[in-house]
């Protein structure tokens, strides 16, 4: 069955929606979810201002605003990677960390050139995803749920690897001999922050949707 859109992920990201489709289905009777889960542009969402503190406030504040624009069920996230040497930093930072929001090869190398004397018994850090979700309720309001995942790891000395984006190249998950950027996508999808936060929301999804 297919039909109007019912979900809606606050994210002009494809990979992201696609993740979500597929922990999705099967999972509501009645849900269709190539056609009834969408991104924010196909629900004529408007671009969300991340001006929180916390990534559960900047996931949240996305959520939100979805939910009041469309009227609909709506899920976001806010992730970054957090080092241990550096307090949590980049954190929230973690996109503009040299100053240009999305130059992932800068923020990268300046990560790499701060961390230099850094030894590896004190390398250690951990991908963080929060995710929200916002249901709309009667005279504006909306319930809301924010659950957290995160990947842990080494930052490794040089980028390795192809594949993935942003820090993937340096982080090297714990257990593992590649970095986040030489694992397949269905590997770093298992393991992610991202997949970890989702999947703790999908019961609160589910039960929004039924
Ligand atoms: P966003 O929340 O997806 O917009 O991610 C914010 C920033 O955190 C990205 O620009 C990356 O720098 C970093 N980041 C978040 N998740 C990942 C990941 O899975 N791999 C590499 N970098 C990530």
């Amino acid at each position: 069955m297919s039909g109007q859109p019912r979900l809606v992920l606050a994210t002009h990201n494809q990979g992201k929606l696609r993740e979500l489709r597929e922990l999705l289905r099967g999972q509501v009777p009645g849900l269709d979810v190539d056609t009834q889960v969408v991104d924010a542009a196909a629900a004529g969402a408007p671009d969300v201002v991340e001006d929180g503190v916390t990534f559960a406030e900047n996931s949240l504040l996305k959520a939100r605003a979805v939910a009041e624009a469309t009227g609909l069920v709506a899920v976001a996230d806010d992730s970054g990677l957090s080092v241990d040497v550096l307090g949590g930093a980049p954190g929230i930072f973690s996109a503009r960390w040299s100053g240009r929001h999305g130059d992932d090869a800068a923020n990268l190398q300046l990560l790499l050139a701060q961390l230099s004397d850094v030894p590896d018994s004190h390398r250690g850090a951990a991908f963080i995803c929060a995710a929200a979700l916002a249901v709309p309720g009667d005279n504006g309001s909306a319930r809301e749920v924010v659950e957290y995942g995160q990947l842990e790891g080494i930052l490794l000395r040089a980028p390795r690897g192809e594949g993935g984006f942003g820090y993937d190249p340096i982080l090297q998950p714990s257990g593992m001999d590649r970095s986040c950027a030489e694992l397949s996508a269905e590997e770093k999808n298992a393991i992610s922050h991202r997949g970890h936060a989702f999947r703790a929301l999908l019961p609160a999804i589910v039960d929004a949707l039924r």
